[in-house]
């Protein structure tokens, strides 16, 4: 393929300035060896700006320059991946898909440890109409990439893949909420904490965290206030308030709401819908909260007692820290995808169910 005219410019006045640079250059007939490796450096950066060119035409919708680059970067370069994989998401943002099919392919061929690669696979099988064979992909890539959110949706889109939330209430404690969202990432899972205020304002980084990584951040009141024995107004003021410093932390509009101990009544609900929240209880209590109660009986019982769709209550506790890697890898291992609430369909507003 040939350059084109702006191009070879550039590449002439690359190598000429390699050739001018170089201040002790020998006669040509006796610098075999330093005109190779010359050759070799500016056909080096001429890949690069190929490369360079046709990331940033794919970026502005330029999609006959990208490829027309991605292919020449590619032709002298075969090794470089993130050619390869531009050029599939160059066919994929055209509908080529099975073009862009062909290239993230290639991509896996050589790289069979590509994320992007396995993800572009399916959603070019996607745009294809083969999901039998995008959910495999999708599947790879979030085993190989587990935070990756396009993956993990391809999955949820495709799979039969029973789903399951996981509420952890009080905190947040900086250690807790960082090994329960290592853990639950593990296998693409996400989580719903739901934070206090008074502790939230305790560790300014972890609100923003949680949302980085796709987790749900929802209210708990100020200071676990028991809201049916206040008043409107001091009750909407502990909601209001942790609300307010969600968001300043860096977190979404909570959208869901537990009270604690569960106490809620028509004034609270109303509250809560008031300020756009929904009211959340949960299916499954393992009682964790109750410090006679092991981290194993909790493994137990929610292993036990887990069903598709379902809402689980965990809380911010010691023993239940301690378990968090068995709760993830049973639920993963029993087929379930750990969701956030908005993906559940489903919030259940009496305890047990
Ligand atoms: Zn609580």
């Amino acid at each position: 393929m040939k350059l084109c005219p702006a191009l070879s410019i550039v590449a002439v006045c690359a190598l000429s300035l390699v050739l001018v640079g170089c201040p002790a250059r020998p006669p040509a007939s006796s610098s075999a060896p330093a005109l190779t490796t010359t050759a070799a450096t500016s056909r080096a950066e001429t890949a690069e700006q190929l490369f360079v060119e046709g990331k940033l035409a794919l970026g502005e919708g330029k999609y006959e320059q990208a490829e027309r680059a991605l292919r020449e970067a590619l032709r002298q370069r075969p090794d470089r991946l993130e050619a390869r994989l531009l050029l599939g998401r160059c066919a994929y943002a055209q509908r080529q898909y099975e073009q862009a099919e062909a290239a993230f392919r290639e991509v896996v061929a050589g790289h069979p440890r590509s994320a992007a690669g396995w993800l572009g696979l399916g959603e070019a099988y996607e745009g294809l109409k083969r999901p039998t064979e995008a959910l495999p992909a999708y599947q790879a890539a979030l085993t190989l990439d587990p935070q990756s959110e396009a993956a993990r949706q391809g999955v949820l889109r495709l799979g039969q893949i029973k789903r399951i939330a996981i509420t952890i209430d009080d905190g947040p404690s900086l250690a807790y909420t960082l090994k329960a969202m290592d853990e639950a990432e593990k296998y693409g899972g996400r989580v719903t904490f739901f934070v206090t205020g008074r502790w939230a304002v305790k560790e300014a980084q972890i609100v923003r965290r949680m949302a980085r990584r796709g987790h749900q951040v929802g209210n708990h009141t100020w200071d676990h206030a028991d809201l049916t024995k206040l008043s409107a107004d001091k009750a909407r003021d502990q909601l209001a308030r942790t609300s307010d410093l969600i968001v300043k932390q860096g977190g979404p509009q909570p959208a869901f709401f537990r009270p604690p101990y569960g106490a809620h009544n028509a004034t609270v609900d109303r509250l809560a819908a008031e300020l756009g929240m929904k009211l959340t209880m949960w299916d499954l209590d393992p009682a964790d909260w109750n410090a006679a109660h092991s981290g194993e009986q909790t493994v137990q019982y929610i292993l036990t007692r887990a069903r598709p769709d379902t809402v689980v209550l965990m809380h911010q506790v010691h023993n239940t820290y301690t378990v968090l890697e068995r709760i993830f890898r049973g639920l993963h291992d029993a087929g379930y995808m750990c969701v956030r609430l908005d993906e559940l369909g489903r919030c259940p507003e009496k305890m047990g169910g």
